[in-house]
């Protein structure tokens, strides 16, 4: 009877860290940097979201050194790019997964980490579900920040991606420590690292 208990409990243990694979050695992914050109996103003082989701993304593709990895930028410069044309973007590449880079801002100083945002509907939403938990989870372990439970929402991306997305949202930039955090060289790298270590956990 001990034995099977401590069998079950195994088998439970195992469930648990069970991640999310493709099963597939390859695999493409859309990293979508928010906002862009006249549209600035959030901003406190002289920082903005759009700069610094883009510097994530360039960091995701410069760290990039695996082939299997195929990744895909709606913007890598500071441009405007509508939301119609990106999911014209994505929906012509077809990736297996869209990651739209965003960073938050509340007027409350207090509100602070990470927030994953999947479509209220869509087709492959359990699969989004799955992807949101298992890079909340790595983003806890490797930055040990506060990530919220993952939400649901109506965004345009999320909506008319084919794809499973997920809109990742950074850190506030109206929190210190977040604030600190995004404008870091070294964490906005540690960052960008964590993203490849996800998408390589997809494989
Ligand atoms: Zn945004």
């Amino acid at each position: 009877m001990k034995r099977i208990a401590i069998l079950l409990g195994a088998i439970l243990v195992a469930a648990c860290l069970a991640s999310f694979s493709l099963g597939t050695k390859k695999i493409t992914v859309v990293i979508d940097a928010a906002h862009g050109g006249k549209d600035f996103g959030a901003t406190y003082e002289t920082v903005t979201e759009k700069e610094l989701v883009a510097a994530i993304s360039a960091k995701v593709k410069a760290l990039n050194d695996d082939a299997d990895i195929e990744l895909h930028f709606t913007r890598l410069s500071d441009e405007f790019v509508d939301l119609s044309e990106r999911a014209k973007i994505i929906n012509t590449i077809k990736p297996d997964l869209v990651l739209s880079l965003h960073v938050d801002a509340n007027k409350n100083a207090w509100a602070s980490g990470m927030g994953i945002i999947v479509a209220k509907e869509h087709a492959d939403k359990a699969k989004s579900r799955a992807y949101a938990d298992q890079l909340s989870g790595l983003f806890a372990k490797n930055h040990g920040i506060k990530v919220k439970d993952v939400s649901e929402g109506p965004f345009f991306i999320l909506k008319n991606s084919a794809a499973p997305a997920l809109i990742v949202e950074l850190g506030y930039l109206s929190n210190e420590n977040d604030r600190q955090r995004l404008t870091d060289e070294k964490q906005q790298d540690a960052m960008a690292q964590t993203l490849l270590e996800f998408i390589s956990e997809l494989k």
